[in-house]
């Protein structure tokens, strides 16, 4: 298909307040949940990756997506007929603190696609220039933070975790100039836009401008947008037609849709190591997709305490251990802008604990399945995973090979000296030295335990192994990884980039040609090495 053939079709201008104003400058925006806004026109589009995936959900094939006109459309030089660019008006919580309105300052929406399958699909530039939203920014993008949101997202949605897509990466030929170590050190770096694509871009933030300023009849004509157009199966059309405000009960069976599809995508990020980075409620979507890729990061060793993001480093609020805790304190501030509307906390509040208990036991079938078992028993399995995770803090264990190998260790072996049962996971510890003395003896202790367990495991252990191997990825994009095909990129060297995209589309695959290079400990050169080990905003 070609890009002529692409239909929209826009709801969300078509049906929500637009800005009055038709000038694109930094303002204040009320009472309307949009902006439209054109993308600023960049000096030399190329392309650098597609995701050949998501140009077919798009109905777009290879010839089209490597074709000049396309990368003109995707860095914001051409408009189609049919699009309606605009920037979306939301505000958010930021590091705890009520931050006012924020918008989508470098985002802009160029319409919603309607593919072959009858899907909406807004398209996204992300650094396609200011908004009227883009306050004191450029609202520009870099390429190596563009890399990064682009390899990502789409690593994430073959992982199997909840996100917003990505279909193509571009450098607009332009320099961005960034304050990488925010040390007063300016450096040029090179522009990129990447597209983004989900079947919403809302987020809570949405939600809580309208509260926050008191405009209850917009907040009213989102919530009724949102349920119609991205939760259409809470409505019954029968009894519900369209210029009817949804019902209270109908609101808070969305919230608790919101707190449980929150809750499995959270589970999912616990499962594969994922650290957002920068939880703020603008930053949370109300679809359940991780969203905003900024300075978020894997963990290698297995420390809940880690937290990607310079920013946080003091606070660590964002920090591994503490997404969970975070999401729920998010939902309850989206739950304080809904109340504005309904006037009833109690269903609210049932949702919000409804979040706990999901994930907690999602949490628990998690884990449960990263050990193989093939159900979780509350009473040993709890302890066995608790334990577990105390003891790979003992010291630095690598998370993506540990969980990966343990598959190896067989069951009801507690007669096999400590040793054997070890051996599987020796490639998982970055410093082998310090596998001794009480540290040995916990970890053996628990891996005899483990293989105890196993003996009422009702798996084989070929069945147990194929289990571990689904959710157990054996490739993620560590961070040292991004940085390498970014430093190549930043050479005009764009193959990385795309290796790394090949590569993460199978992550649960052997891939034995590379396994040598990336089912590895992080090098030692990326320990402290700025974008491997932490990350600034600056992006
Ligand atoms: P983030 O922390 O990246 O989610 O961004 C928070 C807010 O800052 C959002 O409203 C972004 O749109 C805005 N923002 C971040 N970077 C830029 C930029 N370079 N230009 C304009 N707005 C930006
Ligand atoms: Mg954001």
């Amino acid at each position: 298909m070609t890009l002529d053939a692409l239909t929209f079709d826009n709801r969300f201008t078509n049906q929500l307040p637009a800005d009055p104003i038709a000038v694109n400058s930094r303002r204040q925006v009320q009472k309307a949940c949009y902006s439209r806004v054109l993308p600023t026109e960049v000096a030399a589009p190329e392309l650098v990756a597609y995701s050949r995936e998501v140009a077919a959900m798009l109905g777009l094939d290879e010839a089209t997506c490597r074709s000049s006109e396309f990368a003109d459309i995707f860095a914001g030089n051409k408009v189609l007929p049919g699009m309606d660019p605009f920037a979306m008006c939301y505000g958010g919580h930021q590091f705890g603190n009520w931050a006012g309105q924020l918008g989508d300052g470098r985002a802009i929406n160029l319409g919603e696609a309607r593919n072959a399958g009858n899907e909406h699909w807004t398209l996204q530039l992300k650094g396609a220039g200011p908004t009227p939203y883009s306050r004191t920014a450029d609202g520009l993008a870099v390429l190596r933070s563009s890399v990064r949101e682009f390899l990502c997202s789409e690593a994430m949605h073959h992982l199997g975790v909840p996100t917003t897509r990505a279909l193509s990466l571009i450098l607009s030929g332009e320099k961005v100039r960034r304050d990488m170590f925010y040390d007063g050190n300016p450096q040029l770096e090179p522009g990129a836009i990447v597209c983004r694509v989900a079947k919403s871009f809302t987020r809570f933030g949405n939600f809580q401008i309208f509260a926050a300023r008191q405009d209850i009849e917009t907040l009213r004509t989102l919530v009724d947008f949102t349920i119609r157009n991205d939760f259409p199966h809470l409505i019954d059309n029968n009894t519900h037609a369209n210029d009817e405000p949804v019902a209270n009960e109908i609101v808070f069976h969305w919230f608790r849709e919101v707190c449980t599809k929150t809750a499995e995508m959270i589970v999912h990020w616990q499962r594969v190591g994922f650290v957002h980075g920068v939880m703020n409620t603008d930053n949370m979507s109300i679809l359940g997709l991780t969203i905003d890729y900024g300075p978020y990061g894997w963990l290698e060793d297995y420390n809940p305490d880690w937290t990607p993001n310079t920013t946080d480093a003091s606070g660590r609020r964002y920090r591994f251990g503490n997404q969970p805790t975070v999401a729920h304190w998010n939902l309850y501030q989206l739950a304080n802008a809904i109340v504005q509307l309904t006037e009833e906390p109690g269903p609210l509040e049932d949702s919000l604990q409804l979040y706990a208990d999901t994930f907690n036991k999602g949490y628990f079938s998690m884990m449960a399945a990263k050990l193989g078992l093939s159900g979780f028993v509350p009473e040993t399995d709890e302890p066995l995973i608790n334990d577990l995770l105390k003891t790979l803090q003992l010291t630095e264990t690598d998370m993506t090979i540990f969980f990966r190998n343990l598959k190896n260790v067989p069951a009801n072996a507690s007669d096999a000296d400590g040793e054997t049962l070890l051996e599987p996971l020796k490639e998982a510890y970055y410093k082998p030295g310090e596998l001794a003395g009480d540290t040995l003896k916990a970890t053996i202790d628990w891996l005899k335990r483990y293989s105890q367990r196993l003996a009422s495991n009702e798996l084989s252990d070929q069945q147990r192994g194929t289990l571990m191997d689904s959710v157990n990825p054996k490739y993620v994009l560590r961070n040292y990884m991004a940085q390498l095909a970014i430093d190549k990129a930043e050479q005009g060297d764009h193959s990385m980039v795309n290796a790394l995209l090949d590569l993460l589309r199978h992550p649960y695959d052997e891939q034995p040609e590379h396994e040598e290079t990336f089912f590895a400990k992080r090098p030692e050169w990326a320990r402290e090495r700025a974008g491997c080990s932490m990350l600034s905003c600056s992006s």
